[in-house]
């Protein structure tokens, strides 16, 4: 069977690039799968993508669609080809403007990480907003990337940075900064960005207040302004 994305979507926007037949998109107000392009990840991957990382579980399987994994399995080898085809005219343009070309890696399918490692902060890049930091309670939970959460190590759950990026955050009221971890999928209300473990809130001064306004940059820059 395919899967459809319900109105609990929450527009996060992580399960787009990491869909392997880019069956994924923005629809009217929030995102739509193709059933034409989902193959629940048949092919490429042994669990779908998508339901893995969406933080609201709010991708089911459509039951009005039913299809068995032969079907999927046909349905991945049909796109498959049909990506080739378009890959090979690309090619053959390609080819004429430039001479023989031999590229593999272009038909290698896309891992996950991959697909979302364009995702990452490059120098320069700035976000601001507010910042909160983890209640006790969620000490050794699983987070979304499947990591326990320590609030002894300097990580943070960010809405789409993509896990294992490290990420600067800047407390402008003290000047104070503190390079995280992203782990974890998160904040999804109000204007807080970046929910960081208790150890980084403390290094950025944030206990007392729970909440304040930071900025995030790429993990290498100075303290931004
Ligand atoms: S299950 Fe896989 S193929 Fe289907 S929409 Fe999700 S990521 Fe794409
Ligand atoms: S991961 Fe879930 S909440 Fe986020 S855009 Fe996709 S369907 Fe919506």
């Amino acid at each position: 069977m395919t899967l459809k994305i319900t109105d609990e979507c929450i527009n996060c926007d992580v399960c787009e690039p990491v869909c392997p037949n880019q069956a994924i998109f923005m629809g009217e107000t929030i995102y739509e799968i193709d059933p034409s392009r989902c193959t629940e990840c048949v092919g490429h991957f042994d669990t779908p993508q998508c339901v893995t990382l969406c933080p609201v579980d709010c991708i089911p399987v459509d039951d009005t669609r039913p299809e068995t994994r032969d079907q999927l399995l046909r349905k991945y080898e049909q796109l498959t080809r049909a990506a080739g085809k378009s890959l090979a005219i690309a090619l053959l343009g390609l080819s004429s403007l430039f001479g023989s070309l031999t590229l593999p890696a272009l038909l290698l399918p896309a891992s996950a990480e991959a697909a979302m490692a364009h995702a990452a902060p490059r120098p320069g890049w700035l976000q601001r907003g507010k910042a909160s930091f983890y209640a006790s309670h969620f000490a050794g939970k699983r987070t979304a990337s499947g990591e326990h959460h320590d609030p002894d190590e300097l990580t943070a759950a960010h809405r789409t940075l993509p896990f294992g990026t490290r990420v600067r955050v800047t407390n402008p009221r003290n000047g104070r900064s503190v390079v995280v971890t992203i782990n974890d999928r998160g904040p999804f209300h109000g204007k807080r960005i970046i929910d960081v473990s208790r150890a980084a809130a403390r290094k950025l001064g944030l206990i007392k207040a729970g909440v304040g306004d930071v900025t995030l940059s790429h993990p290498d820059s100075r303290q931004p302004h």
